[in-house]
């Protein structure tokens, strides 16, 4: 699903496969690696996506597919623990694309398929607990300090 190099202690650099999921992807090397506090930021081309975009009225999410090839122009997100289960490296993603005509889409990542590349940055921050409670009156689950 991916190739990686650790470029510091604690930062690598990642090169997922064409055509895998990139929140699949991420969410397995987080697991591989037992990281559950970071950061990962990016870049890429996928043909498939999916942005939602909370409505804070609702507090409902409302999700879009866009079926097009486009750029990640920016794809910057946090790792966390997932609420009620510490050991699930829960991933709060946002991105930026770019289309055929150089206008951007972006909103909450849920899911992008790659097709060219996926060049991504995550950074562990290692012996740092990170976890989240939900917050009913916002309808987010937001960091827990
Ligand atoms: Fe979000």
């Amino acid at each position: 699903m991916y190739k990686y190099k650790e470029v510091s202690d604690g930062k690598y650099v990642l090169s997922l496969d064409n055509h895998v999921e990139v929140c699949e992807a991420l969410s397995a090397f987080c697991k591989e690696k037992d990281i559950y506090a970071g950061a990962v930021y990016g870049l890429g081309a996928i043909c498939e996506a999916t942005f939602r975009f909370l409505d804070p009225a609702t507090k409902q999410y409302v999700d879009k597919t866009f079926s097009e090839q486009m750029e990640i122009t920016n794809l910057i997100g946090n790792i966390s623990q997932k609420p009620g289960d510490p050991l699930t490296p829960y991933l709060h993603i946002h991105i930026t694309a770019s289309r055929r005509d150089y206008t951007c889409i972006g909103g909450h990542l849920l899911s992008a398929r790659i097709n060219g590349a996926c060049e991504l940055v995550v950074e562990d921050y290692r012996d740092v607990v990170l976890e989240r409670y939900f917050d009913t009156q916002i309808g987010l689950n937001l960091y827990k300090f």
